[in-house]
């Protein structure tokens, strides 16, 4: 049973386990790849195990993620799905630090502890830092992390600090970050665990394999995700195409990736059949998504076509709204997040998605990553301390 780093363009293979995030020959994207086809019955005997190793939802699929006996892991996933006004919900908000980024992180930083790091960094709108400065904590690893300053959220950046994380404040945008991030680990021999790392990759897939095993291998018709670097993208279609290789499920899914329309690369590229990859200054509410030139566009161009997916755009005024109802349901999550019912409402009205159609929309973030997003000002009514003033105001 064997592991291989492969690059997305031109095939050529590289060792499992050299440090390295793109190919020599046309600077590819690499993917981790290996030669087993693994038996879905393992996954479900290991959800009645007491070892933590078999209780996170991503170590729980390590055949196919990364072949180890041991992980530095909380455990994680294990995240629910919620049947609200007829479509599903997986809330990857339910990681230990609150996001999805937990999956992947796992996976990255028992790599980089199987490599001998000491120290491990990446580019982040805030989630990916809190990710990995617990992650590193854990590990005994120095932590640091590349941030625009002043553009991340409050919630996000308590987190990463409490850790115990460096956190590098960059004058410039998450892409300035990103540019930045791959320099200094190449010049000072850093592990980059941003999801240019394919290992990162690794471990979101199995967001959906657990998704699927939720649902007893029976293939959902869309998977709704929010697109912003488009590390889930990517990471959804190739967790899909291994899924029915293996005959886990029987037909694909189809994705529906989708970004804020101030941050819209990929939908750019999408409208034009994926001609030219685009790059924007990027400009929204949700954060977590606000990327103007994602890293792991060709990736996300194979998922898309391989799952005869599609790309939408929504304002940040309907992924409000969408957050609102996500709210409503008492669910609760960040705004980039609410993406994916704002997507769902623009596609069904489109007559892409109908009715009657088994939609999951994977929420991404807690709805305590972004607290200046929640607080609603019509919700708070100031009164003297009187049972007068309690009376009149409720009236
Ligand atoms: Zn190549």
């Amino acid at each position: 049973m064997s592991e291989w780093l492969q690059c997305v363009t031109c095939g050529h293979r590289y060792d499992a386990n050299e440090i390295r995030y793109t190919c020599d020959h046309d600077g590819g994207l690499l993917s981790v790849e290996r030669d087993h086809i693994i038996d879905r019955d393992a996954f479900d005997d290991r959800r009645s195990s007491r070892a933590p190793i078999d209780q996170s939802g991503v170590w729980r699929f390590r055949e196919g993620v990364l072949n180890v006996d041991k992980a530095v892991t909380h455990p994680e996933g294990g995240t629910r799905l919620y049947e609200r006004n007829g479509l599903l919900f997986k809330h990857e908000g339910e990681n230990p630090t609150g996001s999805f980024k937990d999956r992947g992180m796992t996976v990255a930083v028992t790599q980089a502890v199987r490599l001998g790091a000491t120290a491990v960094a990446c580019a982040s709108t805030g989630n990916t830092s809190a990710s990995l400065a617990a992650y590193a904590a854990q590990a005994g690893l120095r932590a640091i992390v590349f941030v625009p300053a002043g553009k991340i959220s409050s919630g996000k950046l308590a987190q990463t600090l409490a850790y115990g994380a460096t956190c590098l404040a960059i004058r410039g945008d998450f892409d300035a970050a990103m540019r930045l991030v791959r320099e200094a680990c190449e010049r000072f021999g850093i592990y980059l665990v941003n999801s240019i790392n394919p290992f990162r990759i690794e471990g979101q897939k199995t967001i959906i394999w657990e998704l699927l095993q939720d649902l007893d291998w029976e293939a959902p018709d869309w998977i709704v995700v929010p697109a912003g670097n488009l590390g889930n993208t990517s990471a959804f279609g190739k967790a899909l195409r291994e899924a029915h290789a293996a005959g886990w499920i029987a037909r694909m899914p189809r994705l529906a990736s989708i970004q804020a329309c101030g941050a819209n690369p990929f939908f750019r590229s999408f409208t034009e059949g994926f001609a030219k990859r685009h790059v924007v200054t990027a400009e929204t509410i949700a954060t977590a998504i606000r990327i103007g030139d994602p890293v792991s566009h060709d990736k996300a161009v194979a998922a898309i076509r391989d799952t005869n997916g599609i790309v939408e755009e929504v304002t940040d005024d309907e992924l409000m709204a969408a957050k609102r109802t996500i709210d409503g349901m008492g669910l609760g999550c960040e705004p980039a997040s609410a993406t994916t019912l704002a997507g769902v409402e623009k596609l069904r009205a489109k007559g892409v998605m109908k009715d009657g159609e088994r939609t999951v929309c994977v929420l991404t973030g807690h709805i305590l990553k972004d607290p200046e997003a929640n607080y609603r000002a019509e919700n708070v009514i100031e009164i003297d301390a009187t049972m007068d003033a309690v009376a009149r105001a409720l009236r």
